[in-house]
């Protein structure tokens, strides 16, 4: 997936994840605009650094680093009135996910690099009503979506619980009980 759609996806990703909670748009714009540096690896494969776009597109970089910095940031932030850094890092999170679904769908990512250089890539699945109907009901691009918005939806309720745990002085459960209440 190209650049542009990566960061057009996030911003929308951002504006998901903070619905109840809102942010401001520079903030949510600003950590696109980060999220997508990953891409990066388009740049240092043409400059010969690497073959593949891996060194950035794995789950090391797009998840494992910014999630620990999350909880990091909920930790120092914790008798704090601000939740600029835990926010950052949980939106940066759910965008850098999202990201490498969405190039998951294109084609296959080293995404375990540099533990594993095994590409993966999303089923391919072409699921379709009739022959004469070439539309299909489901194909690997719908997976990928549906993937996405999951990632998203993940990040929606992390972000509630941690809004229910921080203004309401509620514990895990009970911010998790307050969390699911918004949505029902
Ligand atoms: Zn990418």
């Amino acid at each position: 997936m190209d650049t542009l759609s990566h960061f057009v996806l996030s911003v929308l990703a951002g504006l998901a994840v903070g619905l109840h909670r809102k942010h401001r748009l520079e903030f949510i714009v600003f950590i696109s605009f980060c999220s997508v540096l990953i891409d990066l690896d388009h740049f240092l494969v043409p400059l010969g650094y690497t073959t593949l776009y891996r060194s950035f597109h794995n789950v090391f970089i797009v998840f494992l680093i910014p999630f620990m910095l999350f909880l990091l940031a909920c930790y120092l932030e914790r008798n704090r009135s601000s939740d600029r850094f835990q926010t950052f890092f949980l939106l940066l999170t759910v965008m850098l996910v999202s990201h490498i679904i969405a190039d998951m769908v294109a084609g296959p990512v080293q995404i375990f690099y540099p533990v594993s250089t095994m590409p993966v890539s999303l089923p391919k699945i072409n699921i379709q009503a009739t022959d004469q109907f070439l539309s299909p009901i489901v194909n690997s691009h719908g997976v990928g979506m549906a993937a996405y918005a999951l990632v998203v939806f993940f990040g929606v309720f992390i972000h509630d619980i941690r809004y229910h745990q921080r203004h309401k002085n509620l514990n895990l459960s009970e911010a998790l009980k307050h969390a699911i209440s918004d949505w029902l």
